[in-house]
């Protein structure tokens, strides 16, 4: 059988025709113009925005000119991922799906069904002409996955409708009523280095072995922070024998629990076999602590080259002190939902050495004012330090509603339709809703999607049953309206 084939064929055909389309995030011209061609071609008025953006408006169903305007969303671009000995090129070769029993799959690619299978939907819903509905448009936004670039650009007003579902979830029979926003938090400090103490030798300290993670979805998970631990070494360090401070480099990305740390100390001569034992002792207590989190925590000393230079006594201690302060993890919990990260930071970055040191850390939050508490408390924290803090980069959450009009009509649907409850979810991570609602005032809005699994990665696959529950959702939410 062909993908073009399965059921629903209204969406697989569609899916089918955008994998024959490059669309590779930052190269969006062909799939504008795809989309762009086959609106004119189905005879819906269709346009770009300056954003590049695609949006679609169809007229109400004649009689249903009253009901709430409604917005179908997902984004045209892809992830282009592919394994080391695959010859695919992103921006010139369709996409090779093939069928593998209950799975559409690729050879060696990302197959796009994020979000293709939403910008599928959205075609097969918009050019359908027996469906009954009101006011209906359609946003396929650019670039979501390299920074929900088409998102942020979206104009105020250019939607007219106040209800929008978002097609760009996972797992189907969850409905997204939240998501997070954020902040980047980074501190620096410029100081003068002072030379080491006579009767030194200097090591490198290197912390590895941690799992990491994503910054949001797996915050709440307990795992151990290669910074955080860093800065515990470094406290005793410091305390059994006046360790001083060269250099440290700890994780290398804002938006993932940081995996390993490492710092250049000076420690006096005498000094080494006490070095040796705190670093043991450091390593079996970690690794009981977090038996059951992370297995196999690393700290390992080595001699190094002696640097010409430190941080003076009193810097190596704001720092050390600022980083152990700062707030790291879950602050809370949604308090209307259980169970469910509503705030939190990731501290994320550490870099020490030649006179400066820069933190970088990222806030999360559901919530735009905690998100800005959470900022602020880290950045007393930093202050007392005597860093200069700043905050860039924020955008928005969304906060969920439980007494949402749309909740409760797709809660609704789904036992209608599948005779089980849909699960109620808040994601701690970005999704292009909290742009969009921070932009439309009022918009009442849920994200779903099909299953996929390994979305960003050459093993990404959609599972095909999931389709057609994900399509009959849509449908009976476009049909019947919200009020
Ligand atoms: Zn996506």
């Amino acid at each position: 059988m062909k993908i073009e084939q399965l059921t629903p064929v209204a969406v697989w055909k569609n899916f089918h025709a955008l994998t024959q389309v490059p669309r590779p995030s930052g190269h969006l011209e062909k799939i504008q113009a795809f989309l762009l061609q086959w609106g004119k071609d189905a005879g819906i008025e269709t346009w770009q925005d300056e954003a590049g953006n695609i949006l679609m408006r169809k007229p109400a169903t004649a009689g249903l000119e009253g009901r709430k305007g409604l917005v179908l969303q997902a984004h045209m671009d892809m992830v282009p991922q592919k394994t080391a000995d695959s010859p695919h090129d992103f921006l010139t070769d369709p996409i090779p799906a093939y069928i593998d029993g209950d799975w559409v799959k690729t050879h060696g690619t990302t197959l796009g069904a994020d979000d293709g299978m939403g910008v599928a939907a959205i075609m097969a819903i918009m050019e359908d002409k027996t469906l009954k509905h009101g006011p209906l448009e359609a946003l396929i936004t650019a670039d979501e996955e390299t920074g929900m670039f088409g998102a942020f650009g979206l104009k105020p007003g250019e939607l007219q409708g106040k209800v929008l579902l978002n097609l760009d979830s996972e797992t189907e029979g969850e409905l997204y009523i939240g998501c997070a926003g954020g902040v980047d938090v980074t501190a620096t400090m410029q100081y003068l280095e002072i030379e080491p103490l006579d009767n030194r030798k200097a090591y490198k300290v290197t912390l590895s072995g941690l799992r990491g993670g994503h910054s949001g979805l797996e915050i709440c998970e307990g795992r151990a922070n290669a910074n955080k631990l860093m800065g515990r070494f470094m406290r005793e360090a410091v305390l059994r024998f006046n360790a001083g401070l060269a250099e440290w480099k700890g994780g290398n990305m804002r938006n993932a629990i940081p995996r390993d740390a490492h710092v250049i100390i000076t420690v006096p001569v005498r000094a080494k076999s006490k070095l040796l034992k705190l670093a043991e002792e450091c390593q079996t207590l970690w690794n009981d602590e977090f038996a059951t989190i992370e297995s196999g925590i690393t700290l390992t000393v080595e001699p190094a080259t002696m640097p010409e230079s430190e941080a003076p006594e009193e810097i190596r201690d704001n720092l050390i002190n600022a980083i152990l302060a700062c707030q790291d993890g879950v602050m809370r919990y949604i308090p209307t939902i259980p169970d469910t990260v509503e705030t939190s930071s990731n501290f994320s970055i550490v870099e020490i050495g030649e006179g400066e040191a820069t933190f970088s850390l990222l806030v999360r939050s559901s919530n735009d004012s905690m998100k800005m508490y959470q900022a602020i408390s880290i950045k007393s924290c930093f202050d007392m330090a005597g860093m200069k803090v700043k905050f860039s980069g924020s955008y928005s959450g969304w906060q969920p509603n439980v007494d949402s009009p749309l909740l409760a009509a797709m809660k609704k649907a789904y036992r209608d339709l599948f005779g089980t409850d849909a699960k109620v979810m808040v994601v701690h991570a970005g999704l292009e809703c909290g742009i969009i609602g921070a932009a439309n005032e009022g918009m009442d809005m849920i994200s779903f999607g099909p299953t996929l699994l390994s979305p960003h990665s050459p093993d990404e696959r959609v599972f095909i049953p999931s389709i057609p529950k994900f399509y009959d959702l849509i449908r009976h939410v476009v049909e019947e309206g919200v009020k």
